[in-house]
């Protein structure tokens, strides 16, 4: 079936959900964002214990059940220590380069709600006083977060009330350009994330219902691994909805809708993913079928999980996945119509 998205609404949605914190393990804000679109939609919100959300759609035929599954958890990282000089040593949350993160202002979550500011450098921060500051090497145990407070060692931290175990987030610095571009850090995967409201959107404003019933989970631990390693029972089919990779003999350009064959967990569903290129061809949707090597998705945390479905994987093409991310809103918008002809016809 084609759908008409709405562009502004998918378009704001995502521009929120990017300015909204939401490190692996640091989601129950962002679930709350979840939860208030969903039920300003009419669509009913569910989470499980570890606070993943489910959001159901019926279908015209309840005999089979198709979930759609998108993470909204990013990368971030933890407070690990607190050095004498008051500046705090980093523990990665997901998977990244440092040169990805060096520089960039974040927030630190204390645990009883203070949130302060900081920016990320490595520990030899300046050109004008160390030798080996260029080749230095950029890794976890060189990398730190300088408070914007009044400290000068580590008890004047501690009386901010900072600890180990504090979440770090790094801010999204999201722009929507005039042509069409969206430039942020966590596209991976809330630009996904916004397809599948996109989608949720179209349904009650064009009235379509699905074929089966949808299971739309919005996962909290992806990057870590294992964010939709348990799903609600009853569903036949997963589609994971996440970035599609760009670079060296990939073929996914920003403005693509990726379809993914094979990931490091092994080869998709050979029939869905052959059902995703046929409609995409029919709807003149640009898109590019591309291998992974570093990658696994949801549907593998599923597959993994020991459930018994079959899965494929798309999503918006996204360049310098997992640094400073760029799509354009063409494949959000293609990512939505892809879904929505694969659900509805
Ligand atoms: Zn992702």
């Amino acid at each position: 079936m084609k759908i008409q998205p709405n562009e502004t609404y998918i378009l704001n949605i995502l521009k929120t959900l990017l300015d909204t914190p939401s490190p692996s393990g640091f989601t129950r804000g962002i679930m709350s964002l979840i939860q208030r679109e969903a039920e300003a939609l009419g669509i009913p919100f569910a989470q499980n214990e570890k606070g993943g959300a489910f959001l159901t759609l019926p279908g015209r035929d309840s005999s089979r059940r198709i979930a759609l599954s998108a993470h909204v958890d990013t990368l971030g990282a933890m407070v690990r220590s607190i050095t004498e000089r008051g500046t705090l040593k980093i523990t990665s949350v997901g998977g990244f380069m440092m040169h990805s993160i060096e520089n960039e202002y974040c927030q630190i979550h204390t645990r009883s709600g203070k949130v302060y500011t900081g920016t990320i450098l490595s520990t030899q921060p300046s050109v004008h006083v160390y030798t080996d500051a260029r080749d230095f090497k950029r890794e976890e145990k060189n990398m730190e977060v300088r408070i914007d407070e009044l400290v000068e060692n580590k008890d004047d931290v501690l009386k901010l009330g900072v600890s180990a175990g504090d979440f770090i987030s790094f801010d999204s610095r999201a722009v929507i350009t005039t042509s069409g571009y969206i430039k942020s850090r966590h596209l991976d995967d809330k630009a996904s994330v916004a397809a599948l409201f996109g989608l949720l959107e179209s349904s009650r404003r064009e009235g379509w219902t699905p074929r089966h019933d949808l299971v739309f989970l919005i996962s909290n631990y992806e990057e870590v691994g294992h964010g939709a390693a348990w799903i609600p029972d009853g569903v036949n089919e997963m589609i994971a909805v996440d970035m599609g990779a760009m670079g060296d003999d990939l073929s996914c350009k920003e403005t693509d809708v990726s379809i993914c064959a094979k990931d490091s967990s092994g080869p998709y569903d050979y029939d869905m993913t052959g059902k995703l290129i046929e409609l995409a061809r029919d709807l003149e949707i640009p898109h590019a079928v591309d291998i992974y090597p570093h990658y696994g998705s949801d549907a593998s945390a599923a597959l993994r999980g020991g459930n018994n479905i079959r899965a494929a994987l798309i999503g918006p093409g996204v360049h310098a996945s997992h640094a400073m991310e760029r799509t354009h809103k063409q494949a959000v918008i293609n990512t939505t119509r892809l879904l929505a002809a694969y659900v509805a016809e």
